[in-house]
């Protein structure tokens, strides 16, 4: 089993105080557990003093975007390089970013080796929407958009993917634990063997996310193809967060 991972995604919410608030108590009651990894996504300018609020804890910052060129007339654009020495993880491929900006997943990609090349971990993010589920193309959908999103890759070591249903973010209804299973455990893993080997599918962390909390998180973690959660909402208050990250540990029993 990969090692499990609980990541925070705090959207465009928190100031930089906030935030460093938010980080200082994370931090202090998880920084110091072992077996799981904790990983905090605020947004870009408060990455540096969140990492600073964290700094010799077992608390690790990622970013919620990035672009794939290097550096350049990019304006408003941060690169993966700039990332470099704050940040371990980068969400990409978020739902918001392909619905609300219009990210494709052949630039999915881009941002996906990108963040391979500088030493970034990936957590790349794929799910359906509403109506692909009730046509029953959630596994089609969910297929494609991990096989464009990894085109022409070969060394995934750190590949870390999150299912987020689109029709389960930030709307309080969650998909049930045996949805979450059966595209994880009977789509994702079987692509990524196809893809990769069936060592990487067996060692790639698969996170659930939509409307995860302290209440259903454990029926998902239960699940042996679910090593974790991205967590929006939830992660904005450091008690529910606290309580989903060692749900999830005890679930996976590393705690
Ligand atoms: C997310 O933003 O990735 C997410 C899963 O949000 P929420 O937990 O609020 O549904």
């Amino acid at each position: 089993m990969p090692t499990p991972i609980v990541a925070g995604n705090w959207k465009m919410n928190t100031s930089l105080a906030e935030g460093v608030r938010l980080a200082s108590l994370v931090s202090t009651t998880l920084g110091y557990l072992e077996g799981i990894e904790v990983v905090l996504c605020p947004p870009f300018v408060s990455l540096g003093d969140v990492e600073q609020a964290t700094r010799g804890t077992s608390v690790q910052i990622g970013a919620q975007n990035m672009h794939f060129e290097e550096r350049g007339a990019f304006t408003g654009e941060v690169s993966a390089r700039m990332l470099v020495g704050i940040c371990s993880f980068v969400i990409l491929g978020h739902s918001e970013r392909r619905s609300l900006f219009g990210e494709t997943d052949g630039l999915i990609n881009r941002k996906v080796r990108a963040a391979f090349e500088a030493g970034i971990r990936p957590i790349l993010c794929v799910g359906e929407s509403l109506d692909q589920r009730e046509a029953g193309r959630a596994a089609e959908i969910v297929s494609a958009r991990l096989r464009q999103g990894l085109a022409d890759l070969h060394n995934v070591e750190s590949l870390v993917i999150a299912y987020e249903p689109v029709w389960a973010i930030g709307t309080g209804r969650s998909a049930t634990p045996e949805i979450a299973a059966e595209i994880m455990g009977g789509v994702i893993q079987p692509a990524l063997a196809d893809l990769f080997g069936p060592v990487v599918a067996d060692n790639t962390p698969l996170l659930y996310g939509g409307s995860v909390n302290p209440q259903n998180i454990e029926s998902f973690a239960q699940q042996e193809s679910v090593h974790g959660a991205l967590v929006g909402g939830a992660s904005l208050d450091a008690t529910q967060f606290v309580e989903i990250v060692q749900l999830t540990a005890a679930a996976k029993g590393v705690a």
